[in-house]
């Protein structure tokens, strides 16, 4: 049986004929950017996430960009951003001429709350709280120490569609959350896309003059300089059909993610635990291992795919080079991206296809 890490054409088959009426409707309706589709859907995924604002935009990493930008980060000011995560985390920093410093993730792979303290200097302006694999970091304890030493929190819910902490659904927590709606996110759209959330109406309006190449008005009168960072209508009318089913899908995840947990019993397969306090909608379903890429070409070899969130950690990017950090500085993200794997988990997947991946994974020797 092959089975793929991941698989959107059957994610899509679920709902296909709503899809395809939607962007058939979209189409002849004549209108492609910032119209009606772009306006209710910022409206229902404000109301989804509980926040006063949603404003769509091009990307997450645009989201991340756009929000450092508008609580002033700035040329030697520095962001506190977990070690272990995606890179569009720190770009999203130091496209604002910004320092991200990186602080090591606790046991559930989420940035550890205990180790901000210790990184914070009278340059620090904010934490990047990065929902990382769909649980929520400690936002309690973040809100916290941001009240403290009187900085903003922006929440990274790029893989927390859905996600909760304490009752309470992330992006509405910290300043600002930044979306990506990217196809194999939770909700992922057809193409890229993204939004920022938000209570504060200042920042919001910030946010669509920003998006708008510096522009109040759709066109011709620009009062700063802005992006061309906007959310397509078809990809706004898209999402409007994907979230009315996404707790649904979520759902599903969760379910397979049950068994997962239920049923894999193998002394070097480690399953990521969820938080007291969070849930988890299960981007990725997240292991450790202590034989990892055995586990990971073992698995190939029976045709399941998987893939590994990450492989090299952003502090050992060329990219970032500049930054001075040198292996074995931070020695927990290090050793995460030499053991984590991601098995295959979507939407669509059948109940034979996870009980062969069972198999395979209990008959690892
Ligand atoms: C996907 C992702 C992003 C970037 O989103 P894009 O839409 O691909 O730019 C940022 N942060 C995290 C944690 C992500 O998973």
């Amino acid at each position: 049986m092959k089975i793929a890490a991941n698989d959107l054409k059957r994610q899509h088959d679920l709902h296909a004929e709503e899809y395809n009426a939607k962007a058939v409707e979209v189409l002849d309706s004549g209108w492609y950017i910032l119209g009606k589709e772009v306006k209710e859907f910022e409206k229902e995924f404000a109301e989804y996430t509980e926040s006063k604002y949603c404003v769509g935009c091009a990307s997450g990493l645009d989201a991340l960009q756009i929000a450092f930008r508008v609580i002033g980060v700035h040329e030697g000011d520095e962001v506190i951003v977990c070690s272990n995560a995606y890179i569009a985390c720190d770009m999203g920093v130091t496209l604002n001429g910004g320092t991200p410093v990186m602080v090591e993730p606790d046991e559930y792979d989420n940035l550890d709350a205990e180790k901000i303290e210790e990184r914070i200097t009278d340059r620090t302006k904010a934490i990047l709280a990065v929902h990382l694999y769909g649980q929520s970091c400690n936002m309690t304890r973040i809100m916290e120490i941001a009240k403290k030493y009187d900085l903003k929190v922006i929440e990274d819910c790029a893989q927390a569609h859905g996600t909760t902490w304490n009752g309470r659904k992330v992006g509405s927590i910290g300043d600002i959350g930044c979306w990506s709606f990217y196809p194999t996110k939770n909700l992922g759209g057809f193409g890229d896309g993204g939004a920022l959330t938000t209570n504060n109406e200042t920042y919001a309006e910030e946010f669509r003059v920003i998006r708008n190449y510096g522009s109040k008005k759709l066109h011709y009168e620009n009062d700063i300089i802005g992006m061309n960072s906007r959310l397509d209508e078809l990809q706004a009318g898209l999402l409007r059909v994907k979230l009315k089913y996404l707790d649904e899908l979520n759902e599903e995840r969760m379910k397979i993610a049950a068994r997962y947990d239920r049923e894999v019993s193998n002394p070097h397969i480690r399953p990521l635990q969820t938080r007291p306090g969070s849930n988890n909608i299960y981007h990725q379903y997240v292991i450790h291992s202590d034989r990892r890429d055995e586990l990971m070409n073992y698995l190939k070899e029976n045709e399941i795919g998987t893939i590994i969130h990450y492989p090299i950690p952003p502090h050992l990017q060329k990219a970032y080079a500049y930054l001075g950090y040198k292996e074995g500085d931070l020695p927990i993200a290090e050793r995460y991206a030499k053991e984590v794997l991601s098995l295959p988990m979507y939407n669509g997947m059948t109940q034979e296809e996870q009980t062969y991946v069972i198999e395979k994974l209990n008959s690892f020797k």
